[in-house]
């Protein structure tokens, strides 16, 4: 086990700006960083597996999550709830790993509250159309929950001033080599 504590790496950004592919990339791309899974009422979406991109739980399991103190944050999202589980992070700081949260602009906020040395990451797309046509791409929400996550990402831009790093998605692999940087800048 090493005996220095890992840091803590947060990445936030609209829906459609890129985070979760960005994500893909400084993880493998990286030694020692680890990825804390989420969990969330959301329903999994195609192809999606309970305990890979979430833990998919019920609203009551949840909420009894809340109460028992285990979220080291939690957020409604879009009108579902997220939240990242305290013990899992921190086994894996303990154990000398980065570690990586990709939440929401509520989220990161309670976490930079509580560590003060987390490093936050904002993923901003090059513009609102390009963040459209990116979500419409994609597939995987309705109409109706798109426009939800269209309105929001007004709100989540908003917020991206309050970031350490801001990294604007327009190219990928450039993006990718940004984040990897930023990450590998905090080791010494
Ligand atoms: P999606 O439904 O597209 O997977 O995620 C929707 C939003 O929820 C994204 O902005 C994502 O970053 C955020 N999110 C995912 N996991 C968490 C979490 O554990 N906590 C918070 N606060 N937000 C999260």
């Amino acid at each position: 086990m090493s005996s220095k504590r890992g840091k803590l790496f947060i990445l936030s950004g609209p829906s459609g700006a890129g985070k979760g592919t960005l994500r893909a990339i400084a993880l493998s791309g990286v030694k020692n960083l680890v990825y804390s899974i989420s969990c969330t009422t959301r329903p999994p979406r195609a192809g999606e597996t309970n305990g890979v991109e979430y833990r998919f739980i019920s609203k009551g399991d949840f909420e009894n999550k809340i109460n028992l103190h285990e979220f080291l944050e939690y957020a409604n999202v879009h009108g579902c709830y997220y939240g990242t589980l305290r013990d899992d992070v921190e086994r894996e700081l303990e154990a000398g790993n980065d570690v990586l949260l990709e939440i929401d602009v509520q989220g990161a906020e309670q976490v930079k509250n509580i560590l003060s040395e987390a490093v936050l990451i904002f993923i901003m797309p090059p513009s609102r159309e390009i963040l459209e046509s990116r979500l419409r791409a994609r597939g995987t929400e309705n109409e109706e929950i798109l426009k939800v996550r269209l309105n929001n990402a007004v709100d989540e831009m908003s917020k991206a001033a309050s970031y350490k790093h801001v990294i604007i998605n327009d190219e990928l692999d450039r993006a990718a080599q940004e984040l990897k940087e930023i990450i590998l800048s905090y080791r010494n």
